[in-house]
């Protein structure tokens, strides 16, 4: 079966001086139209790169070294700028972080619309006119009409996110990435934007993946939730079953250091240590210097990501199936 997308055993590198460093390492996924999944882990776990390899905006030095990126049956991994350049914003959008890296501070709102509807498709000025009302209704923005005269600079931070995801919705894409769509916003409005997100991908169908170190957030919006550590999917499942039952050891850190954690009462709510660097990524299991289970074969043999029937979802951790005997 095809899925919408699939991500088959991708490595990405960086080239620097001395040799090249590896900051994602054989990660794999498949989502299909209108599934929502969460990629999560702390700064330097590989989520932004992962997702961003999507859509070949990695910045050089960095370069895709091996693994196929299928959308729509075809490997963006081989595509050309030019075809790439189609695909973006046109059947896959991106969502920043902070609004402003999206939006040009010196063009209205609506000039901003047309733009991109004239950089995808073939519409007349009224056509396009009507297009961005429209779009700026879904995403709940009051007096549309007036927005379209306005600059980003006039408008709130949560009303700037919500036109960046108005022009993400423009041409229909099959897929969105978001990357820490509501980190820049206060909490109120963080989770009126995931609730639109969530409102506009059930309802336009569209998926979505979505890059965050909050696994409160992923828990809001998602289906399913890869856990990414040192550049590896450490644990993929359901977001429900990861969140309730998490399995691997770090998995279940990120749960314990969410406020008001279940888990939280009975341990201490910090990870240990801090995640390597690119340069430093300890052998075996790059958890290991942080981990209270390891043993000594975590200590040099890296653990492959299995299927556990029995947990209904992927692990990567020596523990097997002894996970199932160690309460979080
Ligand atoms: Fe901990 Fe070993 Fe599992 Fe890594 S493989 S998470 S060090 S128990």
């Amino acid at each position: 079966m095809q899925h919408l997308l699939q991500l088959e055993d991708v490595v990405i590198r960086f080239a620097l001086r001395f040799g090249d460093l590896t900051a994602v390492d054989g990660v794999s996924f498949a989502l299909d139209k209108g599934q929502r999944l969460g990629l999560v882990g702390e700064s330097g776990a590989g989520k932004s790169v992962t997702g961003f390899s999507i859509i070949n905006l990695i910045s050089k030095p960095g370069y895709i070294a091996s693994g196929r990126i299928l959308f729509e049956g075809r490997d963006l991994a081989h595509l050309d700028e030019e075809e790439m350049r189609d695909i973006r914003g046109n059947r896959i959008s991106m969502i920043f972080q902070d609004p402003m890296m999206t939006l040009n501070p010196v063009l209205t709102i609506g000039e901003q619309m047309v733009e991109t509807l004239l950089a995808h498709r073939k519409f007349t000025e009224d056509e396009c006119r009507d297009r961005a009302l429209e779009t700026l209704r879904k995403v709940h923005i009051p007096s549309p009409e007036k927005r379209l005269s306005q600059y980003p600079h006039e408008l709130s931070g949560g009303m700037r996110q919500r036109i960046v995801i108005a022009i993400a919705l423009l041409a229909d894409p099959a897929l969105i990435i978001a990357d820490e769509p509501s980190t820049a916003l206060d909490v109120t409005i963080q989770a009126e934007i995931l609730d639109l997100l969530l409102e506009l991908c059930e309802s336009e169908k569209t998926a979505l993946i979505l890059i965050t170190h909050d696994l409160a957030v992923v828990s809001q919006v998602t289906e399913t939730i890869a856990v990414m550590y040192a550049g590896k999917i450490v644990e993929l499942g359901s977001t429900e079953a990861v969140i309730h039952t998490p399995m691997h050891p770090y998995t279940r850190g990120l749960i314990n250091a969410l406020p008001g954690s279940v888990h939280s009462e009975r341990r201490l709510n910090q990870i240990p240590g801090m995640m390597p660097s690119l340069m430093t990524i300890p052998p075996g299991c790059s958890f290991h210097p942080r981990c209270e289970y390891r043993m000594e074969v975590c200590r040099h043999q890296v653990p492959d990501l299995r299927y556990y029937e029995s947990f209904g979802r992927e692990v990567a951790c020596h523990l097997g199936e002894g996970l199932f005997g160690r309460s979080s």
